[in-house]
C-alpha cells in the first residue's frame, strides 16, 4: 500500500500533466476558451493537493488554508469550462465551494480542529460536484447520453464527499494517516476523477470532429454552406420529401466586378456577406442556401408549386435592390439576377436542375439583369420586374407586398404550372 504523501504526489502529477496539456491545446486555438478553463481548473486542483501534501514541510497556513481554497477554486474553473462549451456566462454560484471553506473557517473551532476542516473541505467539494452535475444536465452541447453519464459520475462524487463529511464528524480522525475509510473514499474520488476525464475527453473529441466537419461544408467568407455542403443539403431535402416539388435557384450579383473595381475587394467581400445574411434571414423552412462560386449563390427549396420558388427569388431580389450598403467611402446599391429550375420531387436531379437554373439565370442577365427567370420544360419565363421594384415599394406592409409580387408572378404563372 502506498503512503498518503506518495498518493498526493501521484495525484498532483496526474492533474498537473492534464493542466499543461489543456493549456497547450488552448494556446493553439484561443477561441476554444473551455480548454483554458479546464486547464486552470486542473492546475488549481494540482496546486491545492500539492500544498496539502506538503503538510509539515511548509507553513501550516499554506498547507491548510491556501491549499484548500486553491483546490476548491478548481470547481469554479470547471464550471467556467462547461459554461464556455455551452456558450453561457459562468454562473457566480460556481465559486461557492471555496467560500464554504472560508466561511466555515471563520469559526475558530473549525479552524483549529483537523477533522472539522476535513469535513468542511468535503462539504465544499459536495457543493462543487452537485453544481457541476446540474450544469452538465442543463447544457446542450454533445450528446445527452454523455452528459447524463457525467452527471451520474459527479453525483456519485458529491454523494461520496458528503458521506465522507458525515463519517469524519463521527469518527473524528486526528490526521491523514488515521483513516482507512479515507483511502477508500480516495479510491472513489480517483475512479470518479478518471472516469469524468475519459467522458469529457470523448465529448471534446466528438466536438472537434463536428467542428471540422462543419468547416469542410462552410464557406469561410460568408459562413453559409459551400458547394459540398449544398450538395448534401439538397440530398437531405430530397430524401426527406416534405413537399411534392423542388425548386433550385441560382443568384448571381450584377456587375459585381465593377463593385470590386470601384470600391476595392474588401467592400466586395462585405457585399457578399451582406447578401448572404439577407438571404439567410428570408430563407423559408425546408430550404438550404449556399455560396457556390465567387459572387454566385444557390438555394434549394421544398415547394408545393413553382410560384413558391419565384416568390422567394423576387422577395430576395427586391430586398437587395432596396438595400443601401454603407461603406466607409460611400453608400452603394447592388442588384442580383436569379435563375430558377423546378421539378417534381420524384424526377428531381441536382445536375439537371443546376443546368436549367443556369440557363434561366443567363436569360435574366440577357433581358436586363435585376430580374428573375424560371425554366419550365423547354421555355424560360422572366417575371416582369417593374423597374427596380417601385410598384412593390409603394405597397405598404409585408403581406401587401407579397400580394404585389404574386400578381407579377401570376402573369407568367399559367405557363409555369403547365
Ligand atoms: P454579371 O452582371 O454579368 O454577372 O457581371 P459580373 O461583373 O458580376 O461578373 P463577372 O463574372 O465578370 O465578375 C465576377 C467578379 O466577382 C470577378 C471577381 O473578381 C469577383 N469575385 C469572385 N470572388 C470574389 C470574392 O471572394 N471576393 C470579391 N471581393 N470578389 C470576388
Ligand atoms: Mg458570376
Ligand atoms: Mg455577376
Amino acid at each position: 500500500m502506498i503512503d498518503v504523501k506518495t498518493g498526493f504526489l501521484l495525484w498532483v502529477i496526474q492533474a498537473g500533466t492534464l493542466a499543461i496539456l489543456l493549456i497547450a491545446i488552448w494556446l493553439h486555438g484561443r477561441e476554444q476558451r473551455h480548454f483554458l478553463w479546464f486547464g486552470i481548473g486542473f492546475a488549481a486542483h494540482a496546486t491545492g493537493l500539492g500544498l496539502v501534501g506538503g503538510r509539515g514541510d511548509i507553513p501550516d497556513f499554506v498547507s491548510i488554508h491556501v491549499a484548500n481554497v486553491t483546490s476548491l477554486l478548481a470547481f469554479g474553473c470547471w464550471a467556467g469550462a462547461i459554461s464556455a462549451l455551452d456558450r453561457r456566462q459562468p454562473p457566480l454560484l460556481a465559486w461557492l465551494p471555496p467560500l464554504v471553506w472560508i466561511g466555515c473557517n471563520l469559526v475558530p473551532e473549525v479552524r483549529d480542529t483537523f477533522y472539522l476542516r476535513v469535513a468542511t473541505h468535503n462539504l465544499g467539494a459536495t457543493v462543487g460536484f452537485m453544481f457541476l452535475a446540474f450544469l452538465i444536465m442543463r447544457a446542450s452541447f454533445s450528446s445527452p447520453r454523455y452528459r447524463q453519464m457525467l452527471a451520474v459520475v459527479w453525483s456519485i462524487q458529491a454523494l461520496s464527499s458528503i458521506s465522507f463529511c458525515v463519517f469524519v464528524l463521527f469518527d473524528k480522525p486526528r490526521n491523514f494517516q488515521a483513516d482507512i475509510i479515507g483511502l477508500w473514499m480516495g479510491t472513489v474520488a480517483l475512479i470518479g476523477f478518471i472516469t469524468a476525464i475519459i467522458i469529457l475527453a470523448k465529448m471534446l473529441m466528438d466536438r472537434s470532429e463536428e467542428r471540422l466537419q462543419a468547416l469542410v461544408r462552410t464557406d469561410p467568407l460568408t459562413g453559409v454552406l459551400n458547394r459540398r455542403g449544398f450538395t448534401e443539403a439538397y440530398q437531405r431535402l430530397q430524401d426527406a420529401a416534405p413537399l411534392p416539388g423542388i425548386g433550385l435557384l441560382i443568384f448571381d450579383l450584377d456587375h459585381f466586378k465593377q463593385v470590386n473595381d470601384d470600391h476595392g475587394h474588401q467592400v466586395g467581400d462585405m457585399v457578399l456577406q451582406e447578401f448572404s445574411n439577407l438571404c439567410r434571414s428570408l430563407l423559408p423552412q425546408r430550404a438550404a442556401f449556399a455560396r457556390t462560386g465567387g459572387e454566385e449563390f444557390a438555394a434549394v427549396l421544398a415547394i408545393s408549386e413553382p410560384r413558391d420558388a419565384a416568390l422567394f427569388a423576387e422577395t430576395v431580389r427586391l430586398a437587395l435592390a432596396e438595400r443601401v450598403i454603407s461603406t466607409q467611402a460611400q453608400d452603394l446599391r447592388i442588384t442580383t439576377s436569379v435563375g430558377i429550375a423546378v421539378s417534381p420531387l420524384s424526377r428531381a436531379a441536382l445536375d439537371q436542375l443546376m443546368t436549367d437554373a443556369d440557363a434561366a439565370l443567363y436569360a435574366s442577365k440577357e433581358r436586363g439583369r435585376n430580374r428573375t427567370s424560371v425554366k419550365s420544360g423547354s421555355r424560360i419565363m422572366t417575371v416582369p420586374p417593374t423597374g427596380s421594384g417601385k410598384a412593390d415599394r409603394d405597397v405598404d406592409g409585408r403581406v401587401d407586398r407579397q400580394v404585389a409580387i404574386l400578381k407579377r408572378i401570376a402573369a407568367v404563372a399559367t405557363s409555369l404550372d403547365d
